[in-house]
């Protein structure tokens, strides 16, 4: 990251010059409701931050793991009271405003049959999955969340407010499909909406003895599978509740959570080869509406954890690759930490590698190993395995990793993470941030 301004004291009366144009509240360290969210008029906020040299964080929905939406000594724009939603049924599109989860967006849609392509959990930021790329379930079906984004309302550094699209500042367009939050506040995303109401999917599990079989049995089958299958890889401590068979309790094995949206009475045919060549130990897999499969992790997942995570994005699952993952998989450090990999084929290579920022359309697998537990205490030991893992497999990469499922790693991993890309981001920065006001974030330096 870029050096943080230095903190300024400063003076109450341009506090109470803040204060008098806001409509929310200024929530100040020694006031009750600090810890709480809290409504600032972006415009003031942006200007504010800017005229008094703060250092100055944008907070969607939180779940950045590097912390990248909130700062010490510094203000925070907290769009979480940001929460409308506006579905047009016809146009088939929703407006979203800054502070929205996935959840939110998806019980708005849910009643007319549709959704847009998130992620695999509910309770996170539609700010940060959008602006990062966004790799769901329907990920293979329909794109990225970016391929689905029509347009953004945002607040840019020197305070002005502009619409950004394919027709209106196409490259600020560009960049912020996939270039995070580095070129000013989102405060309302309008996607493209499609039928989806229930689809065929849940998780199945196999023995972790199983587990260079079933990858490879998986990856032959996602990179041949029809669109409108998905199905992400992962190893995973079973839960010691229900629905998971006791037997299974606080076992690791393998996973794959599927979401196929081809028409239900063809599930049956298309999962056939799955459970004929490969049987599964626990098969959950069946109809289920969007918004339940989109929450099922929700709960294992609360706000409050650990999370320590590594990411890379692979062309090719290779036979060494598989081993390593055999062998780090056997030795998850803790309950919650798990290694998931993503299938990012399909519709997400229509798009070509310079068409939006994020740059890997030419990968097949997005790779996220984390660790996460509610104890500090066990902090080093799910690091030590993270990056061991990471590093082992990282030699069998395309390279580069996703900026949504990065730590605080330095310019050197960003540039890896935008490839050919990132000279281009470079000089948009320059164009919109050229202060680099909005640097908490995977920062890109501005640059002509
Ligand atoms: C439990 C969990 C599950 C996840 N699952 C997925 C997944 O399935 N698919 C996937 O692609 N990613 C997933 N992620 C990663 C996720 O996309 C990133 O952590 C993302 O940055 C979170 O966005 P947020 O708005 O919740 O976070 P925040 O911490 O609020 O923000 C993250 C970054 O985005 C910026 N930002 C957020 N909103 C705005 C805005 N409106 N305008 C400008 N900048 C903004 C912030 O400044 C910050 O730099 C997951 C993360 C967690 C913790």
């Amino acid at each position: 990251m870029e050096q943080q301004h230095p903190t300024l004291a400063l003076e109450e009366t341009a506090i109470q010059d803040l204060v008098s144009h806001l409509r929310g509240a200024l929530l100040r360290p020694g006031d009750a409701d600090y810890t709480q969210a809290a409504r600032v008029d972006v415009i003031a906020a942006v200007n504010f931050a800017r005229e008094h040299e703060l250092t100055l964080a944008v907070r969607g929905g939180g779940h950045s793991g590097p912390g990248l939406g909130t700062c010490d000594d510094g203000l925070v724009i907290d769009l979480s009271d940001m929460k409308g939603i506006r579905v047009d049924p016809s146009a088939r599109t929703a407006r979203v405003e800054g502070g929205c989860t996935w959840g939110e967006v998806d019980h708005a849609t849910h009643p007319f049959g549709l959704a847009t392509p998130s992620g695999f959990i509910s309770t996170t930021g539609v700010g940060g999955l959008t602006l990062g790329g966004g790799i769901g379930y329907l990920a293979r079906a329909l794109g990225l969340t970016i391929d689905n984004l029509l347009s953004v309302d945002m607040v840019l550094a020197d305070g002005s407010f502009v619409t950004a699209s394919a027709q209106e500042h196409a490259d600020l367009f560009w960049a912020v499909r996939g270039g995070g939050g580095n070129f000013g506040v989102v405060t309302s995303f309008l996607f493209q909406l499609h039928p989806i109401s229930t689809v065929y999917g849940g998780p199945m599990l196999w023995p972790i003895e199983q587990a260079a079989d079933l990858m490879k049995f998986w990856r032959d089958f996602i990179l041949n599978a029809p669109e409108e299958i998905n199905g992400w890889f992962g190893f995973v401590t079973v839960p010691p509740a229900p629905p998971f068979p006791e037997q299974f309790h606080l076992q690791k094995m393998c996973a794959i959570v599927w979401c196929s949206t081809a028409p239900l009475e063809q599930a049956d045919t298309l999962f056939q080869p799955i459970r004929a060549n490969i049987p599964p130990a626990v098969d959950f897999a069946g109809p289920i509406p969007w918004p339940v499969l989109q929450s099922l992790f929700d709960a294992l997942y609360p706000p409050g954890l650990q999370w320590y995570w590594k990411t890379d994005f692979f062309t090719d699952l290779s036979e060494k690759a598989i081993d390593l993952h055999v062998k780090y998989g056997a030795q998850l450090p803790t309950m919650y930490s798990t290694m998931h990999i993503y299938p990012i084929n399909g519709a997400v290579h229509r798009a070509s590698t310079s068409d939006t920022a994020f740059s890997f359309r030419d990968a097949n697998f997005a790779e996220v190993i984390v660790g996460v537990d509610p104890d500090p205490a066990n902090n080093e030991r799910m690091i030590q395995w993270a990056r061991d893992y990471w590093l082992a497999l990282h030699p069998y990469s395309a390279g580069g990793g996703y900026v949504n499922m990065m730590m605080d790693e330095g310019t050197d991993n960003v540039k890896a993470a935008y490839r050919d890309n990132y000279a281009r981001l470079a000089q948009v920065k320059a164009t919109y941030d050229p202060s680099n006001l909005f640097h908490v974030n995977q920062n890109i330096t501005p640059t002509r």
